[in-house]
């Protein structure tokens, strides 16, 4: 089965149970396997930054699900969160972004894999790093691009989220 990266973010409410019942929603589809959760990061909000700070992390995944597929369960768990979503990289109870689907690369009106602003956030190539610091992208290791970025853009937090026991 391809393995999978997702980002977890969220900036409103009780930010950490998003994460969890994002992680558990993930869990509990019979066509994906979770296999590691990263430590959680806090991050102040970039672009429109008049608003809470985020909780970021990166689950990995086993799946047999298509990358559209697996969009379409991301998307179907941020509804179930009560994810409303008013102005673009406005807050958001639980944002869930595919970063990579196995090698796949791909760029239809959808979906772009790998994620097309990955390299550029430390919120996600730092807990990418935590998980897999020598997988390649463009042909080099995560750890590689991380080390470019500003690691101040970050603080690490002591929140855990267990791996949820498998359905
Ligand atoms: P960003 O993509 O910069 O992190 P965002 O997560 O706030 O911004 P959304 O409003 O959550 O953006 O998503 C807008 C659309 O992006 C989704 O409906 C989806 O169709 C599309 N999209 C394209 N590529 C991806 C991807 N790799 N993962 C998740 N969504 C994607
Ligand atoms: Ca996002
Ligand atoms: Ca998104």
């Amino acid at each position: 089965m391809p393995t999978a990266y997702l980002a977890l973010g969220s900036n409103l409410g009780d930010r950490r149970a998003h994460l969890a019942a994002a992680l558990a929603a993930l869990t509990r589809h019979p066509q994906t396997r979770v296999t590691a959760v990263s430590p959680v990061y806090e991050t102040k909000a970039v672009g429109v930054t008049d608003q809470p700070d985020f909780l970021n992390c990166v689950v990995r995944l086993e799946t047999d699900l298509s990358p559209h597929a697996l969009l379409d369960l991301c998307l179907a768990t941020e509804q179930q969160l009560g994810r409303v979503r008013h102005e673009r990289w406005g807050p958001r109870t639980v944002d869930l972004d595919i970063l990579l689907h196995g090698d796949t690369t791909l760029d239809d009106d959808r979906l772009t894999l790998p994620h097309p602003r990955m390299q550029e956030r430390t919120f996600v190539l730092a807990p990418l790093a935590d998980l897999a610091p020598d997988l390649l992208l463009d042909g080099e290791p995560i750890r590689a691009h991380l080390a470019r970025l500003d690691p101040t853009d970050v603080c690490r937090t002591d929140i855990t989220l267990p791996l949820p026991p498998a359905a």
